[in-house]
């Protein structure tokens, strides 16, 4: 059995790693010069339990399974994050602070009540928080981690162009099964609807010694969290999307209008008016640094699902999706597709 990986990101190398442990012939082909380079390094790293996702039961189920999962398997791949605070806004929210904790407990994830503390005082306009264990996947480890051990099977700076059809042909005959990791983006995935959604967000340099990250919940709304020692990323669902395209080829220009000065500076102050609505020192606790682009792949959802999903054509298997915490559904599915296991 030999089996090639289009994509190095999370999803491509566990499964590429999950096959060799197997005894399968791997080889994995990535576009850039290192493993975890796209959507899987530049993204806010949360390790999911699930609190993010209050409109869609499924996705918080696969967050919570995949949680304990991830610490099996990749323990030493995550960091703890104190005061990891989920806090639902007043006004505007799509739920309110106690439906948000019924729906949470319901599906069996545990929490604090954030009473009082320093932390808390720094907010307004929040009509209660909780206190979680979600935690922080360190991404530049375990691109070294992944480029360690599957060392001989992977080839950088390989561009595989799924959409062309003689490729795809002639990987036909080379290979059992090609799988295609690059979260849609080596071609559009019939099976599913999604589209593309270039992203900046920006690092922040935390001042105050306090450790602790912020997630206001439910709809619109940012979030800050920890990235690398007193480095942050600073998200917000309104302002981090720069546009949405279903054609993989409008995504270059997008980004490069983005990147034009005016444009970063303009988004950065609507970041930070967001921010300083419910946190009103937020610019005298953290001091601004640059900005951060990545393509994020969304399915469309009218309940916010963004768990994972496996499409096969014949040989062709492509996995998709939202979050990284689902790389156990991915490889139960594709151990399934060649193992019929
Ligand atoms: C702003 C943002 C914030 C996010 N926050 C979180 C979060 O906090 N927690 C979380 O769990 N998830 C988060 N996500 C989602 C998460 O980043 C993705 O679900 C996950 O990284 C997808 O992994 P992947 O391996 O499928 O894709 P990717 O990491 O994008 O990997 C695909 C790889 O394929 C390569 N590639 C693409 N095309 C080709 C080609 N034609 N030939 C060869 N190689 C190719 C790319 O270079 C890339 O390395 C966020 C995403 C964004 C954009």
């Amino acid at each position: 059995m030999k089996i090639c990986v289009v994509g190095a990101g999370w999803y491509g190398c566990h499964v590429a790693l999950s096959l060799l442990q197997k005894g399968v012939k791997v080889d994995v082909f990535e576009r850039s010069d290192r493993s975890i380079s796209g959507a899987s390094r530049y993204n806010q790293n949360r390790l999911h339990q699930g609190f993010h996702y209050p409109r869609d039961y499924e996705t918080r189920k696969q967050s919570l399974e995949g949680f304990d999962w991830f610490i099996e398997h990749y323990g030493n791949l995550v960091a703890t994050v104190s005061n990891n605070i989920y806090g639902i806004a007043d006004k505007v929210s799509n739920v309110d602070f106690e439906t948000y904790k019924q729906i949470m407990t319901a599906s069996h994830l545990v929490y604090d009540d954030l009473v009082s503390s320093d932390i808390k005082s720094k907010f307004r306009n929040v009509s209660g928080m909780i206190n979680t264990t979600e935690k922080l996947i360190l991404n530049h480890q375990a691109s070294r981690y992944f480029d360690d051990v599957l060392s001989g099977h992977i080839t950088y700076k390989k561009f595989v162009d799924l959409s062309d059809d003689e490729i795809v042909l002639d990987l036909k005959d080379k290979y059992d099964f090609i799988i295609d990791c690059t979260w849609g983006c080596a071609r559009k995935i019939p099976e599913f609807d999604y589209y593309y959604e270039p992203c900046i967000y920006f690092y922040y340099k935390k001042k105050i010694k306090v450790e602790f990250s912020m997630t206001l919940m439910d709809g619109e709304f940012f979030s800050i969290y920890p990235y690398d020692g007193d480095i942050y990323t600073l998200t917000s669902v309104r302002n981090t999307p720069i546009s949405k395209t279903y054609d993989k080829n409008c995504v270059g220009e997008l980004f490069q209008s983005a990147k034009q000065e005016s444009y970063i500076t303009r988004k950065r102050e609507l970041f930070e008016e967001e921010v300083k609505s419910y946190y009103p020192e937020f610019l005298d606790d953290f001091e601004y640094l640059e900005p951060v682009f990545s393509l994020k792949t969304k399915l469309v959802s009218g309940t916010d699902y963004r768990g994972c999903m496996i499409a096969r054509e014949g040989q062709l298997i492509s996995i998709f999706s939202g979050k990284i915490d689902t790389l156990h559904i991915a490889e139960q599915e594709i151990m399934k597709v060649i193992f019929g296991e």
